[in-house]
C-alpha cells in the first residue's frame, strides 16, 4: 500500500513561489537533470550526513552541475532524508546542510545552482508516495519548476494517476547511486544514469551530455 505523503521543498512550503534565474547560456527548453544527493553530489555515509561540518563534496561535481546547466538542464535534487522522521533532527538542521552544499557548489562554479530542492523526510515504513523507489518527488518538481516565476498562490500539485497531462521527459535524467533512484526514475519515467558513489555525478557527465 503507497500512501500519498508529500515530498518537503528546502527552507520553503512546497508550493511557495519559486524564482529561477535565467539559465546561463541557452533559454531553458523543459529539461531537467533529476539528482540524487549522497552518493552524487557529495560523499554519502551509512550514518547518513548529520551536520553541515560533514558535507564533502565529489570530485569536480560543482563543475559537472555548473556545466548541465550550461547545457541547458534545470537542476532538481530529490533526496531521502528519513533521519528527519526518525526524529534524529529537524528540518532546519537539512537545510543549514544544503546552504553548505549550495556554498561549496557556487564556489567551485559560479553555473553550479540547485534550482529546487526536495526531499523525503519520511520512514520507510510509512510507505510515503515521496520517498523513492516512488515517484513523488520527480513528479513535485516538475510541476513546481514548471510553475516557477509565476505568482499563482497555492497551485495544486498533482500526483500518480492523478496527474493526467504529464510533459514529455523523453530530454530529462535521473542519476542516482542506487536501486530506489533507478526505481523512482523507472516509476516516474525518465531516463536513468547511475553512478559510482565514490566518484558521483563525474562518473556519468559524459554519458548524459552525448
Ligand atoms: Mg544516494
Amino acid at each position: 500500500m503507497i500512501i500519498l505523503l508529500p515530498p518537503f521543498r528546502d527552507n520553503a512550503e512546497l508550493t511557495d513561489y519559486l524564482e529561477l534565474l535565467d539559465m546561463p547560456t541557452i533559454p531553458w527548453d523543459g529539461k531537467i537533470a533529476f539528482l540524487d544527493r549522497d552518493g552524487v553530489i557529495n560523499i554519502g555515509s551509512d550514518n547518513y550526513i548529520n551536520s553541515p561540518d560533514e558535507v564533502v563534496l565529489l570530485p569536480n561535481v560543482g563543475f559537472c552541475i555548473g556545466k548541465l546547466r550550461r547545457n541547458g538542464y534545470r537542476i532538481c535534487i530529490v533526496t531521502n532524508q528519513s533521519p528527519v522522521g526518525r526524529g534524529l533532527w529537524d528540518h532546519d538542521n537539512l537545510h543549514k546542510i544544503h546552504k553548505r552544499i549550495s556554498k561549496l557548489l557556487y564556489e567551485e562554479d559560479k553555473d553550479a545552482l540547485l534550482d529546487l530542492i526536495l526531499y523525503s523526510p519520511y520512514s520507510p515504513w510509512e510507505m510515503a508516495w515521496a520517498r523513492k523507489p516512488n515517484p513523488g518527488m520527480l513528479e513535485a518538481g516538475r510541476q513546481i519548476i514548471d510553475n516557477a516565476n509565476n505568482n499563482i498562490k497555492n497551485f495544486k500539485i498533482l500526483y500518480g494517476d492523478n496527474w493526467k497531462n504529464k510533459p514529455d521527459e523523453s530530454d530529462s535524467v535521473m542519476v542516482g547511486d542506487r536501486n530506489v533512484d533507478q526505481l523512482a526514475a523507472e516509476n516516474y519515467g525518465v531516463k536513468f544514469f547511475r553512478c559510482n558513489p565514490n566518484i558521483g555525478l563525474y562518473d556519468v557527465i559524459d554519458l548524459i551530455l552525448g
